[in-house]
């Protein structure tokens, strides 16, 4: 840093300004603004800078020959605050906008000898910081201008120190309430937020200590701690109950945090809080939409799942049984189907509330999803027989309370009766799936012994229930792998002569043993899959028939074939046949189809209309399995059929069982009388033989004829028949 040069005698300023040589300031003057403790800058009336003290040479990062004779003192100015000042300034209209040096001095004059303003200045190396800049005008004797003397402070901490202050006042005057109380817990300043939410006015906290807010809601463990932490890390945060003034108590999420003095002292505390209770309703909110069915307000699944959970380990801890009782309304979708899903919603909230009814405080109601709803019985003892005894009393209560009559719809009543499955459960052996599947596998056997039932879940159930889905899947794939054939059992006139025979499907599956139909087409009618194999039969049934069309042994002989009521339920069965006949090209009146009595008990007009319309191609029907169901002999005359079948239960024992021989008899009575000719099914032996034909029985299937053979087979052993097969053998049919 550069000093100026001094003069060794005393001058006056008009010589300095004269002269403009800074070596003509006395040593005294340049003493004085050498030591001033600020940035002294002197210009002349144009702003030539003529000098230019250490402070200043410091402060702005220039040289005293850098700026003195050389520059205005611009060169440390901001030009855009020279220009935004200059904007400020009024003038009178007309007069040019001041710039530069002008702008700096404009305002100063006679009455005005000294200006004083936050200024900025920028350093040699660009960076600009603020000042404080005092200028003054300098007259000689005579009031002529000389120049002016700025000197300058550096103001940067100071506008730093104010800058906080507008924070910390922004901030105090935020959405969250804050207090500060000294080291003795005394309020000493609330700000708005704080008084909005506890209703307290700042005049009223302060000197207060925060106590007044207090709820009651923690205990004294929890100051206890809370103060312990504030202690040890100088800050606590966490959710806490306050009172209002008017009594309300409300959570708040609180912020306290110690400020200390530079011993370490604490001096203050300052707390800020904010009122949660919107976010403790969403919370709850959102807690309520997790566990909770929207429709029924009932636990659903996820939260079943919890409790289970808590309630095996607690099984596990006391020994006590559990059971799950899986409850399923039946036919509630035929319901919902019908009456619209408001009505079913209604039943649904309307179930819930008899559930919820029937159990104890301690135990749980879920709705699982649909109509599929689950109780969960805790405590029910060490004892597994009086923990089954207990859960059955329940299920009973559970299928009384939902049988009751439903008012869903104006006065109407409604009825629904309910399936309950129930597993019972101790400890953890097994995971929360496992034991509702369980109770799933018990609720589908419920509905399996016909619905309204209460069953419970066994091991043997559960492995009868694992092979029907290794089954299921098997059969799934029969078709395409080409796994099943047609078997063929011989049907005979009372001559012994034979007149068809009755086609009986057989599944191979690779490498096991033959699946018997009793096995398989039960659950190829629950899963549709008998649609398919129901065709893939009478297709094959009319390829035979085409190929025995051409042999004279075999051209006249009848082929029924068995037409489950799913098969024959669907829209196009009649078609199917008519395209299966005319496929081959086989006379229709040598295909028999047996149907079986459930399906005549529904939709009657439709069954007898699509029968009708097969007779009239020709197709013949026989009535399967007669006397196993409900149906009356005069209630048969309503549909075309030719034939019935004596289910073969009632011709075992006919030599044995006086009322097996009865009904047989009355059957066969009955048919001559209605023109309906019977066939009787399993007849084994030739005591049973002579009797049916001692009563008039026409036509026999069972093992002492022939069991049901392959095709191949059957064609290489008709041989046996052939001598007394009859020129037409439908000659003897009574028709
Ligand atoms: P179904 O129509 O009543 O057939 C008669 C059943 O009795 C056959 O059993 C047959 O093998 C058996 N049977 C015949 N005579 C005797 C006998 O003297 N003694 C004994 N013990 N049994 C005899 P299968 O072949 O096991 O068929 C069982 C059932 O499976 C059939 O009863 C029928 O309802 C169904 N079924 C078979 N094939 C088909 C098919 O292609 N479609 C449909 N929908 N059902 C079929
Ligand atoms: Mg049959
Ligand atoms: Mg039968």
């Amino acid at each position: 840093m550069t000093s100026p040069p001094v003069s060794s005698s005393p001058c006056g300023l008009s010589g300095l300004w004269h002269g403009l040589q800074p070596s003509r300031l006395c040593a005294f003057q340049q003493a004085i603004f050498e030591h001033a403790g600020r940035a002294i800058i002197l210009t002349d009336r144009q702003g030539m800078i003529l000098y230019f003290n250490a402070e200043a040479q410091k402060m702005l990062g220039y040289t005293w020959e850098e700026v003195v004779c050389r520059e205005t003192p611009l060169i440390f100015h901001l030009a855009e605050e020279v220009g935004e000042r200059a904007r400020g300034l009024s003038r009178p209209p007309g007069v040019a906008e001041p710039e530069g040096f002008s702008v700096f001095v404009a305002g100063l004059g006679p009455e005005k000898p000294a200006v004083e303003a936050d200024w900025t200045y920028v350093r040699k190396d660009g960076s600009s910081f603020p000042v404080s800049l005092c200028v003054s005008l300098l007259r000689d004797g005579s009031g002529e201008i000389l120049g002016y003397l700025g000197i300058a402070t550096d103001i940067s901490e100071r506008h730093q120190q104010e800058q906080s202050l507008r924070i910390a006042a922004i901030a105090f005057a935020s959405q969250a309430a804050i207090m500060v109380t000294d080291a003795e817990q005394r309020i000493l300043q609330v700000n708005q937020a704080f008084s909005t939410l506890t209703g307290y006015p700042a005049a009223e906290a302060i000197g207060s200590t925060p106590s007044m807010l207090k709820s009651g809601r923690q205990d004294a463990a929890f100051y206890t701690d809370m103060w312990r932490t504030l202690a040890e890390t100088g800050h606590w945060q966490g959710e806490i109950w306050n009172r209002r003034k008017n009594g309300e108590v409300f959570p708040e999420w609180l912020t306290i945090s110690s400020v200390r003095d530079a011993q370490g002292k604490v001096t203050h505390f300052v707390s800020t809080f904010s009122d949660i209770s919107n976010l403790k309703v969403a919370e709850s909110e959102i807690h309520h939409l997790a566990y909770y069915d929207p429709l029924t307000a009932m636990p659903n699944r996820r939260m079943l799942l919890n409790r289970l959970e808590k309630s095996c380990l607690s099984s596990r801890r006391d020994g006590h049984y559990g059971a799950l009782l899986m409850i399923d309304l039946d036919h509630f979708k035929t319901l919902n189907d019908t009456l619209g899903h408001d009505v079913g919603d209604r039943l649904l909230t309307e179930v819930a509330a008899r559930l919820t009814a029937c159990i104890r405080e301690c135990d749980t109601a879920a709705r699982l999803g649909g109509d599929e709803f689950v109780i969960m019985l805790e405590n029910l003892g060490g004892d597994a027989g009086g923990a089954a005894l207990q859960a059955e009393t329940v299920a009973e209560k559970v299928r009384f309370e939902l049988a009751r009559p439903y008012l869903l719809s104006g006065d109407t009543e409604y009825f629904r009766s309910a399936s309950i499955g129930i597993s019972l459960y101790q400890g953890c052996e097994k995971t929360v799936d496992v034991l509702l599947k369980q109770a799933d596998i018990a609720l589908y056997k419920s509905k399996d012994a016909g619905r309204n039932a209460i069953r419970f879940f066994d091991t043997a159930m559960q492995i009868a229930l694992d092979e029907r889905a290794a089954l299921e899947s098997g059969l799934r794939r029969a078709l395409s792998r080409n796994e099943f054939a047609l078997y063929l059992q011989p049907q005979v006139n009372a001559a012994s002569r034979l007149v068809g025979v009755e086609v009986l499907l057989r599944w191979q599956p690779p490498g096991q043993a033959m699946v018997s139909p009793a096995d398989f087409i039960p659950l190829a009618e629950d899963t549709g899959l008998i649609v398919p194999i129901g065709l893939w039969v009478l297709d094959q049934a009319c390829a035979e028939l085409r190929r025995w069309a051409d042999d004279a042994a075999t051209a006249s002989l009848t082929m029924a074939v068995n037409v489950s009521a799913r098969q024959f339920r669907q829209g196009d069965f009649v078609s199917q046949v008519g395209d299966a006949l005319s496929r081959h090209g086989v006379n229709a009146g040598l295909l028999k189809l047996e149907l079986t009595e459930s399906l005549l008990l529904d939709k009657v007009e439709d069954v007898v209309a699509k029968m009708q319309a097969l007779r009239r191609m020709g197709v013949r029907f026989s009535l399967d399995d007669f006397g196993t169901g409900y149906a009356s002999l005069s209630y048969l005359k309503r549909f075309p059929f030719e034939q019935l079948k004596v289910d073969r239960s009632f011709i075992s024992d006919i030599m044995r069982n006086s009322d097996d021989a009865g009904i047989v008899r009355a059957i066969l009575a009955m048919g001559n009388t209605l023109r309906l000719n019977v066939v009787a099914e399993g007849v084994e032996d030739t005591e049973q033989h002579a009797y049916l034909v001692r009563h008039g029985c026409a036509f026999f299937q069972g093992y002492l004829f022939g069991k049901p053979m392959s095709c191949a087979e059957f064609r290489q052993t008709l041989g046996g028949y052939r001598e007394s097969v009859p020129v037409n053998p439908l000659d003897d049919w009574v028709i």
